[in-house]
């Protein structure tokens, strides 16, 4: 059997993949094992060529989120696959972990991003992961997810065949090989990471409150270790820091005195912004340098200028997941949402132009011209770092001239930037609510 080989390559995201891949399994797909309890016929078939042709999409994030978006629902059936049922708007995760914005006005689901997966008869959304991809047969194998405990369903494994499939499945969080950091630390990367850390920074202040904790125990209970001091890791920390100086400090003020942040990065925090800006957040920052080397080694399936799995005939890669082959001459593209979304549009465009030219269906369009290969321009960067102060860097490289700003305004851009980029007028609406409240009446400190 044909199966996807080698589809991800070993690379840091400043270099370029070394191989042509070839087929093997997706890292962290795991091997399938059959399941007893289902039928070996469970899941949906191929189409017919009087059929409209399947888009399978793993994974609603960013990337696949957007792709699903913009393909043509009269020219394909979308299928989604993927453990959640939303798209999580992260860039502001950070303000939630703190109560700056509620959990919800960050989450939005797919069915409102594309309402086909649950109207039209061919198009689904199916909670799972994917697990295996067959490319001889054009079929994935995918297993339901873990109901915690809930005792609503065995995980049960299915599958389905695609016409065009596109992988949209993310980057792993990495524990850059330290020990402990999965059982001791939370990522930063879903909304139920962001509920847990809340949850446990509420519980921890109030803890410290109890009489006959000592002074070392509140210190300990209320030290926050923040690792990595890229865009996110300063984000949070400012997150934190505004909680301190406004919530904290007015409705927990016997304990303030021994809350304080801890922000770890081996080398420069937010490296990939103009010299100036650093040295501003940096002071806006509470600091403490280690020197860690963390070694960076991001695992991703390699495509060519069209975003092709070349050695996988109707396969696709986008998002954090891809990064281009060497032969396509050009770098990784930096593991961004700007890039995530911008590879989604492009390619639901793609595989349009391609539906309306009879080459939607599995094995058809080889012969035909795609169009411009895919181009990403920088937009630029920014970064809030609490105080209603922000870092805005519009250059389009390091090395590039360009608008670079921090301070107030900067805080304003960014604000107005991401009120303008969350996906619909519902969640729009709900973070605006948010920012008012939390500004009006502070942060809720109810620990649910
Ligand atoms: C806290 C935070 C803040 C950020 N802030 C910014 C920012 O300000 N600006 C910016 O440009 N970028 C930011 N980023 C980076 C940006 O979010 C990522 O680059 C972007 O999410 C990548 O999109 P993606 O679709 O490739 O992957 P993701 O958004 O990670 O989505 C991957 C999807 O695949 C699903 N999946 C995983 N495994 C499987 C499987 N086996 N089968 C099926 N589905 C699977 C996941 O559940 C998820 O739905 C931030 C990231 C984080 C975590």
């Amino acid at each position: 059997m044909h199966r996807l080989k080698n589809l991800t390559r070993f690379t840091t995201t400043h270099h370029r993949f070394t191989t042509t891949p070839t087929l093997s399994s997706l890292h962290h797909f795991t091997t399938t094992t059959g399941s007893p309890s289902l039928s070996p016929a469970a899941g949906l078939g191929p189409t017919k060529k009087t059929e409209k042709p399947r888009v399978v999409v793993l994974g609603s994030g960013w990337a696949g989120c957007r792709l699903m978006k913009g393909i043509d629902t009269s020219l394909y059936d979308v299928v989604c696959v993927s453990p959640r049922n939303h798209m999580v708007f992260t860039p502001l995760l950070a303000s939630t972990c703190v109560g700056t914005l509620e959990f919800r006005s960050v989450a939005e689901p797919i069915a409102r991003i594309q309402p086909a997966i649950s109207t039209e008869p061919g198009s689904y959304f199916f909670l799972a992961n994917c697990q295996k991809v067959d490319t001889d047969n054009h079929e994935i194998h995918c297993q339901t997810i873990s109901t915690d405990g809930l005792q609503t369903l065995d995980p049960m494994d299915f599958k389905v065949s695609y016409d065009k499939l596109v992988i949209a499945s993310g980057a792993e969080a990495s524990t850059f090989g330290i020990k402990g950091v999965k059982e001791h630390a939370i990522f930063l990367r879903e909304v139920h990471h962001a509920q847990e850390i809340r949850r446990k920074l509420l519980l921890n202040l109030m803890l410290s409150d109890v009489p006959g904790v000592s002074d070392d125990e509140k210190r300990r209970l209320l030290h926050c270790v923040v690792v990595g001091g890229g865009p996110t890791g300063v984000e949070f920390s400012g997150e934190l820091s505004d909680f301190i100086m406004k919530d904290v400090h007015k409705r927990y003020s016997h304990v303030k005195d021994y809350i304080h942040v801890t922000l770890i990065e081996a080398n420069d925090i937010l490296s990939s912004f103009d010299d100036r800006l650093r040295v501003y957040a940096t002071k806006q920052l509470t600091k403490l340098n280690n020197n860690n080397q963390f070694v960076s080694n991001v695992c991703r399936i390699g495509v060519d200028d069209w975003l092709r799995v070349p050695s996988a005939p109707d396969v696709f890669a986008i998002g954090d997941c891809s990064g281009y082959l060497e032969s396509t001459g050009k770098p990784t593209l930096p593991a961004l949402a700007q890039v995530a979304e911008r590879e989604g549009k492009y390619l639901a465009a793609l595989l349009n132009n391609l539906g309306k030219a009879g080459g939607g269906h599995a094995n058809g369009g080889g012969d035909m011209e795609l169009g411009e290969a895919f181009v990403y321009k920088h937009l630029g960067s920014m970064a809030t770092v609490g105080s209603y102060k922000a870092l805005v860097d519009l250059r389009q490289s390091k090395e590039a001239k360009g608008v670079s700003i921090a301070g107030f305004a900067s805080w304003f851009i960014w604000r107005s930037a991401y009120l303008t980029r969350v996906v619909s007028w519902r969640n729009r609406f709900y973070v605006a609510i948010n920012w008012l409240t939390t500004f009006v009446f502070g942060r809720d400190i109810s620990r649910i």
